[in-house]
């Protein structure tokens, strides 16, 4: 469900297969009969063909993950590993992400001003890790039931000295729905009567067995406030991405989430941005959400300024017509003209959606009837 071959879509719009196929080179894909797209491409051919597809998508289903673009293995390469952390409140999440932050203040960045923007990238050993810098289940709940993967791991923080609390449970379902593989930091090993043992045997009950107890899941002793066992954590993390091999073909036009936007009094709309695929440049035409702009300035969590951003890559961008929201797909395309009109046409949907209005056929429809 979401996608259709490209010999599906010729039939549906009455076309040659050989038409869609040329056409889809024209926007940039290189496609074969068999090949599936995704219903944002669908509406483009629609569109470009000047036939009217009434479809009716719901605005949850209307994403670019349904986009099964398939990827050449020799073009794809490996890319930095996305982690969110999570775990109870006050066990030290932001105390955790600040410490590792601060752990990774290089020299050449030394001294220069680091920006929230909603995530950041560290490097160790040559190796990059970004982190999501929006700990809280909230904003990760919100992105995944927008149907935003955009971790590739989790960090499940718990205290010694307070054990696993219900947030801590809620955690661990999240990244187990989210299939996420998971490290449990325990944290605050520093304070007098912490009991990391105790959060093991916790744990074990919801399924995270300790490798030493014969399990699989990777325990790591920390003291974020005293930033012990650091670098462990990051070991381990770079560990599990090795396992995973996270990769990502760097060579085509970016695709990602936004993490934040908001409205800045100066620069205008400014969104926070995750590279997951693709890689972004300054100038690029692109739409996230319902809005849709040209890449003007982009910065990295550091505050530099770049050219341009690879996979995994957190950014900050600035060249936007509206403010998308978290967890908005982002995408670029070839032109100005081609994000607007399809920026346009979500926001109808969005619109009609809103209003309950009903259209002649909805997406279900259309799939039945291939
Ligand atoms: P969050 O709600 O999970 O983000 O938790 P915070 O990072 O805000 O931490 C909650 C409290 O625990 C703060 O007062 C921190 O200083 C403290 N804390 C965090 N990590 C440690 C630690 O490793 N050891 C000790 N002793 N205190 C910690
Ligand atoms: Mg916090």
């Amino acid at each position: 469900r979401g996608t259709m071959t490209v010999g599906e879509t010729a039939k549906l719009l009455h076309k040659d297969a050989s038409e869609v196929i040329k056409k889809l080179i024209m926007l940039g894909v290189m496609a074969t009969i068999n090949q599936e797209l995704d219903i944002e491409t669908i509406q483009l051919l629609a569109g470009d063909f000047g036939v009217e597809v009434e479809v009716k998508i719901p605005v949850e289903d209307d994403r670019f993950e349904t986009m099964e673009e398939v990827d050449d293995e020799a073009n794809l390469k490996t890319r930095p590993p996305v982690v969110t952390i999570m775990g109870h409140v006050d066990h030290g999440k932001t105390t955790l992400l600040d410490a590792i932050r601060s752990t990774n203040v290089t020299g050449g960045e030394a001294g220069g001003i680091t920006q929230h923007i909603g995530a950041y990238q560290v490097e160790i050993n040559g190796k990059k890790i970004s982190f999501l810098d929006t700990p809280g289940h909230e904003a990760f709940t919100a992105m995944r039931a927008r149907g935003a993967q955009v971790t590739d791991m989790t960090i499940i923080v718990v205290a010694a000295d307070d054990g696993v609390m219900p947030q801590t449970v809620e955690a661990v379902n999240h990244a187990k729905a989210a299939n996420l593989p998971i490290i449990v930091a325990v944290n605050k090993i520093d304070k007098p009567g912490s009991d990391p043992d105790r959060v093991k045997q916790e744990l074990t009950e919801y399924g995270l067995v300790p490798e030493e107890w014969g399990g699989d899941t990777i325990f790591v002793n920390v003291s974020a406030k005293q930033r012990m066992g650091l670098e462990d954590l990051l070991e381990m993390i770079l560990l599990v991405a090795e396992v995973n091999d996270y990769k990502a073909n760097p060579d085509k036009r970016a695709r990602g989430t936004v993490i934040e936007a908001e409205l800045d009094k100066g620069r205008g709309p400014v969104a926070r941005i995750l590279v997951q695929h693709g890689t972004l440049k300054v100038g690029d035409a692109f739409v996230a959400g319902n809005c849709f702009g040209r890449v003007r300035a982009m910065v990295n969590d550091k505050g530099r300024r770049l050219k341009e951003a690879g996979p995994s890559t957190p950014v900050e961008i600035t060249g936007l017509t509206e403010v998308p929201l978290a967890g908005d797909p982002f995408m670029v395309f070839e032109d100005e003209r081609k994000a607007r009109s399809i920026a346009d046409k979500r926001a109808i949907t969005q619109r009609e959606s809103d209003m309950g209005a009903n259209t002649r056929v909805t997406l279900d429809d259309l799939f039945k009837h291939i």
